[in-house]
């Protein structure tokens, strides 16, 4: 049998090595087109602040490990067009200026997603970056730390987790003036008055509301944004995030089922509907739970899992199918940690749920052992009673991580009693007596409908 995997990060790697673990004979090959495979995107922010030292803390496996587990992997090796009828793949090498073709059995894409780019905001210039693979971390990191002025100022457009994480990195390495621009924040209810606090306490310009029309380029040290009110502004430093679609361009036109926006379409097994072509992580359109239908949600943990899963499935072992997401996912801005799950009240009314919503601001601990507040927010449904969404601001990771139980209520279809009856663990240092989790349940809980 021999299995052909594009792409080697999580969904990828996950999946080649669930394959191995029960196949020792099968014949797996990796082709990926950069120069890095598993590695942590999510850790990017880090290395960029220099938190994290060196771009190897990011790497899980080398090559070297990975072949050790007999999965050979081809770096910079691009596959650039596939026949799905004669299952032949066609591969660019960068680094020999070739191209082959190499046949498969098995196919599966992980190809992931690249940094979106709006025909607005195209502009070729020095100081415009993307931070999407470590590649990209590792020039805007070297661009820092070697351009012979200190860049003074740096604008973000684009204000969902990626922008948000970054101003944090810009900050530790000494830049003040920091900007970004968004249409609007990753959190869109009452809970982003929280972020817009620490922002402000942070100097942090935050333009939001606002769209950018226009980049042009000043001098080679200077770039110029202009938005849709006709502020212009100049920046010497310029980070682009406003979002990633996934890689599947090559797949286009070829009869492979995606959504409008690329995302292939599998069913809870990973297969999609061409015949042994299977596909995970970024490039793919998760279920939602909640929402009943198939969306663009790309995230580490559903990409790792859904890659093990379809390794699992062509192995032949005996499965679970893989339930869908409800969602979830979390970040951090400066001293804020931030959480969300679920859907919104519009998205709930949309779906015809009588939905509500409240909004609660508690001690994320015992009084006597701090005194800073976390806030949560719950979507639910007054006349089921089901939670539906929660959003979470806290000032550690322990109050944010409370997200994971509404994750779960969630997953678990739960009703507001159900999570008031919860038996949550309590001492001083960890929570208030009266867990949050409960304040908030028994808060929703007065709206409900007899
Ligand atoms: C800055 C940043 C921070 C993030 N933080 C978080 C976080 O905190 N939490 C979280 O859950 N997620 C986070 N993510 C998202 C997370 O990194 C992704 O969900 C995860 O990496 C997806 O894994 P994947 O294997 O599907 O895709 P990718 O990691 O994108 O890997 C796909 C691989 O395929 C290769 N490839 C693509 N096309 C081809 C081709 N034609 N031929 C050969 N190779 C190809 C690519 O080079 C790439 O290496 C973050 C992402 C970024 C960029």
């Amino acid at each position: 049998m021999e299995i052909v995997v594009i792409g080697g990060n999580a969904a990828g790697l996950s999946a080649a090595s669930a394959i191995r673990r029960v196949h020792q004979d099968w014949k797996i090959d990796v082709y990926e087109k950069d120069l890095y495979i598993s590695y942590g995107s999510c850790g990017i922010p880090y290395y960029v602040s220099e938190e994290v030292k060196s771009l190897d803390s990011l790497i899980t496996l080398t090559p070297e490990k990975i072949e050790k587990r007999k999965i050979p992997v081809h770096l910079r090796n691009e596959v650039i067009d596939v026949d799905f009828n004669s299952k032949i793949l066609h591969i660019l090498n960068h680094d020999m200026k070739t191209e082959f073709k190499r046949s498969y059995d098995i196919l599966i894409i992980a190809t992931g997603a690249h940094a979106r780019i709006s025909s607005e905001l195209k502009l070729e210039h020095e100081r415009i970056f993307y931070v999407h693979n470590l590649s990209d971390a590792e020039s805007l990191r070297n661009f820092l730390k070697e351009s012979t002025k200190k860049v003074q100022s740096v604008t973000i457009i684009g204000a969902g987790y990626i922008g948000l994480e970054m101003l944090e990195a810009y900050k530790a390495q000494g830049i003040d003036d920091i900007t970004i621009i968004g249409p609007r924040l990753v959190f869109k209810t009452k809970t982003q008055e929280y972020i817009l606090k620490e922002l402000e306490s942070q100097e942090i310009k935050a333009l939001l509301g606002r769209k950018v029309s226009k980049l042009s380029t000043i001098n080679e040290d200077t770039i110029e944004i202009t938005l849709d009110d006709q502020t212009i502004l100049e920046t010497e430093l310029l980070q682009i995030s406003i979002g990633v679609s996934p890689a599947t361009e090559i797949f286009e036109n070829k009869n492979l089922e995606m959504l409008p926006n690329g995302a292939i379409l599998t069913d809870e097994y990973m297969k999609t509907n061409i015949k042994d072509v299977y596909a995970a992580g970024d490039c793919i359109a998760s279920y939602h739970q909640i929402l009943k239908k198939h969306v663009y949600y790309p995230l580490a943990p559903a990409a790792n899992k859904q890659g093990r899963l379809a390794g699992s499935v062509i192995a032949g072992k005996k499965v679970d199918p893989y339930p869908g997401i409800v969602g979830t996912s979390i970040f951090k801005v400066f001293d804020l940690y931030c959480a969300q799950t679920g859907i919104s009240v519009e998205n709930a009314i949309e779906m015809g749920y009588d939905a509500e919503s409240i909004l609660i601001e508690n001690n994320e601990i015992a009084h006597y052992m701090g005194t800073k507040k976390m806030s949560i927010y719950l979507v639910f449904d007054v006349r089921s009673h089901i939670l539906l969404g929660a959003e979470i601001t806290a000032p550690t990771t322990l109050g944010a991580k409370k997200i994971d139980t509404f994750a779960t209520a969630l997953a678990a279809r739960m009703k507001i009693e159900d999570i008031q009856a919860l038996d949550l663990a309590y001492a001083p240092p960890f929570a208030p007596v009266w867990d949050p989790i409960l304040i908030a349940a028994n808060i929703a809980s007065k709206k409900l409908t007899k």
